[in-house]
């Protein structure tokens, strides 16, 4: 018999019912004050310290909760900050903060992009700006906390050095050794403070060691965890790397520390484990439940899986934890009184993933008889889904003999297109939603709760939408959106409609800032209903002459944005749901609709972190969105829209789309985007987002002119459209009219010297 530790690598910041959202929102709409916004999630923050300690974690993480986000956190506490954020001294710390995450009347926030191949976003670290300094300690203000309010001896989370200096920007690759030089000392003041005050374990996530690293990047890991092993010796630090298995495993696993965390659930740590070994005098922090997923998992298999570790590294010399931190899932199953108990039993968010590993501690550590109960359990709830009704289709993969090229190659297909659709030079358009406000969610919310009736609901939609069909017109846009009033969110809204999906009620992830994400679980077959967004657009576009874009939700964004089912292939799952969506869009156009947008914002977001798997998931990503599109007449116009990425990576991928029309975020990245399109020529029609829709800053007309002109210096202006961003359902009405129209201005100067 052996004692096993369980450990928990991150928890949820939003608490069960997204108290957290809705007291960042107050704070920022001025109606509670920073004092109490601090305490009010300091509530949450103990609640969730307690559910752990309940469940028995061992290791119980600290400092993992953030007010925005733990790049950010980590920025300020280095004091890394940009130049634009430091002028105005009568801000407090905590002003700031929002500040450069949201932008302000004068300064543009800091970039926003994507954490690793997650749904979470993080605020890009800026280094170029300042000298950085220790600012405050703060993994060390949340271990007193923890440690005062509940007697917990936490374990402070940090975002290792390597890490944190990969992702930011503002300097070139040969400045990488010094400015981990410049930050080194200050990480060496933090855990100092922290080995004083009496902790015992630091957490120090390193997911960039699962990514492709240089040689030179893993000297330079080396070097500074071997300052660390000298420099404090006494305090145990596990190096922890998560989402795929670790590119160079024998330099990471020997790095100097006391345990290193690896994942066990997603690539092949158990293959390298086994073909390597592991060092003799470390601790292996094995992540062997799924933190990406929500399903419940089989005890019996993880319990091999443990035993499989067993057999290379000593029961005592291992850590048994989830794969990732638990902020990718939602709080609790607890939560869901309504599901099918079928598959209720089946699901198993973070609470109860802290439940499924202290458990399999328990048993690895005293015998397996001990929880042979539960794991039963945990087979039979299993069993039962996969042999229910909702997993009967024999053929897992509808795409068979559908065709995926469109019937006339795009050269061909746009003149035809551009003859029947009589847009001007320069067309301008919007990505798709527009402002949500309060009334619009508290009618949705009525008919939710049947206060009033279905067509009182439509109803209200519809004057929506008529009331946008008239300002759109009024302000002057060319190609026009219904809105997408009815849709609380662009996956969720489809997850309610198809069959095989459902929607939580409170299965929230945190997405960015205060914006969370409730994403459809696919729990069985993939089938279509009835029409989903037909009413909607065929409405609006009987209220105008212009144009309305029919507005979709494409394959891979759908798949990406959702908790799949884990029985069979995700590319099959992707399939099922493109050869919905194929049926919707064939509907769209025999009900006039002309133009149609798949948007995949998630088409890059999806990229396997190893590099050896991005190949065949670029092929199953385009040939589903082409299985979706592709049974169009050629002048049915398909557009798409991806948000902010790096696409250099997936240029061709984006090219084989086939999609007529392309729309990208770009301003938040500061035009670095279109060198993309510098290198590589593009023949499609493209937008790329002329402003930034997440802050509520209204553009000028010659911020604008200058961010056409200086696209329109690498892409022909016949290729050329003009939209914002992003959609516009975050922002409010009177701004949004504003931007609108001095985009619209832009498009008329500039069309004038053309
Ligand atoms: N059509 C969607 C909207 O405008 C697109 C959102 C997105 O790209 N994330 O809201
Ligand atoms: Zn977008």
């Amino acid at each position: 018999m052996a004692k096993v530790f369980s450990s928990n690598l991150g928890y949820p910041r939003i608490g069960e019912q997204r108290e957290w959202k809705r007291a960042l929102e107050k704070f920022w709409s001025g109606k509670i004050s920073e004092k109490e916004l601090l305490e009010e999630t300091k509530a949450i923050r103990l609640e969730g310290l307690r559910k752990q300690k309940e469940k028995g974690i061992d290791l119980i993480p600290v400092g993992d909760f953030s007010l925005y986000d733990h790049v950010l956190d980590t920025s300020v506490t280095f004091g890394v900050i940009p130049k634009r954020f430091q002028e105005d001294d009568t801000r407090t710390q905590l002003e700031t903060y929002f500040a450069i995450a949201r932008g302000t009347h004068d300064a543009v926030a800091s970039e926003m992009t994507k954490w690793f191949n997650t749904n979470y976003h993080y605020i890009v670290p800026e280094f170029n700006e300042s000298k950085p300094s220790l600012k405050e300690n703060r993994p060390l203000s949340f271990y007193k906390e923890a440690k005062e309010e509940l007697g917990i001896e936490g374990k402070p989370v940090l975002l290792g050095p390597i890490t944190f200096i990969k992702l930011g920007k503002g300097y070139e690759d040969k400045e990488f050794p010094s400015i981990v030089q410049e930050f080194l000392p200050l990480y060496i003041q933090v855990i100092k403070e922290l080995k004083e005050a009496g902790v015992k374990w630091i957490q120090i996530d390193e997911p960039i060691f699962s990514t492709a690293l240089t040689q030179e990047d893993l000297e330079q890991a080396e070097y500074v965890y071997e300052t660390f092993a000298k420099e404090i010796p006494e305090i145990n630090i596990i190096i922890q790397t998560y989402f795929e298995s670790v590119d160079s495993y024998e330099t990471i696993v020997n790095l100097p520390a006391t345990a290193i965390g690896l994942d066990f659930v997603h690539g092949n740590s158990l293959d390298l484990l086994s073909k390597h070994g592991f060092p003799k005098d470390k601790i292996l922090a094995a992540g062997v439940i799924d933190g990406r997923n929500v399903w419940r998992q089989n005890l019996n298999h993880q319990f091999g899986l443990l035993e499989s570790i067993g057999n290379i590294v000593d029961k005592e010399r291992i850590i048994v934890q989830a794969s990732s931190s638990l902020i990718h899932v939602p709080v609790t199953t607890e939560s869901e009184k309504t599901l099918d108990p079928v598959i209720k039993d089946a699901l198993s968010f973070a609470d109860e993933k802290l439940d499924e590993i202290a458990l399999l501690a328990k048993g690895f550590g005293s015998g397996k008889e001990a929880i042979l109960l539960e794991i039963e359990e945990s087979v039979n709830a299993i069993e039962a889904l996969n042999h229910s009704d909702y997993r009967k289709q024999t053929d897992a993969n509808p795409a068979g003999s559908l065709n995926t090229d469109r019937k006339l190659p795009f050269k061909e297909r746009i003149s035809i297109q551009k003859e029947q659709l009589q847009l001007p030079l320069l067309p301008t358009t919007t990505i798709g939603s527009l402002p949500q406000t309060a009334e619009v969610r508290r009618e949705r919310l009525k008919w939710r709760k049947g206060d009033i009736t279905d067509q009182t609901y439509e109803e209200y939609i519809q004057s929506e939408i008529k009331k946008w069909i008239d300002i759109q017109e009024e302000i002057g846009l060319d190609v026009l959106v219904h809105g997408e009033f009815e849709r609380t969110d662009m996956v969720e809204y489809f997850g309610e409609k198809l069959d095989g999906f459902l929607v939580t009620k409170f299965g929230w992830v945190q997405s960015y800032g205060s914006r969370c994400v409730r994403p459809p679980v696919i729990f069985g077959d993939v089938s279509f209903d009835k029409p989903m967004t037909v009413k909607e657009s065929v409405y609006a576009q009987k209220l105008t002459e212009k144009k309305v874009k029919g507005m979709l939700t494409g394959p891979v964004t759908i798949l990406n944005w959702s908790f799949v089912r884990d029985d069979i292939s995700r590319f099959d799952v992707l399939d099922q749901i493109a050869a919905v969506l194929r049926l919707e869009i064939e509907e769209l156009e025999k009900n006039g609709i002309k133009i149609i947008q798949v948007d995949e914002p998630a088409l890059r977001e999806g990229l396997p972190l190893k590099v050896e798997k991005w190949n065949q998931y670029l092929q199953r990503a385009v040939n589903a969105f082409k299985l979706a599109t592709a049974s169009v007449q050629n002048s049915t116009q398909i557009h798409t829209h991806m948000c902010y990425s790096d696409f250099q990576d997936i240029f061709e991928a984006i090219s084989a789309l086939d999609a007529d029309v392309i729309s990208i975020e770009t301003s938040r990245s500061h035009g670095e985007l279109i060198s993309t399109f510098e290198e590589n020529t593009y023949d499609k029609e493209i937008g790329l987002g002329v402003y930034d829709i997440h802050s509520p800053r209204v553009p000028s007309k010659e911020e604008i002119k200058a961010n056409v002109n200086r696209a329109l210096q690498t892409i022909p202006v016949s290729q050329y459209w003009i939209n914002p961003d992003c959609g516009l359902k975050t922002r409010q009405e009177a701004e949004t009219i504003a931007a609108l129209k001095n985009m619209v201005a832009a498009a008329k100067e500039i069309r004038e010297v053309q």
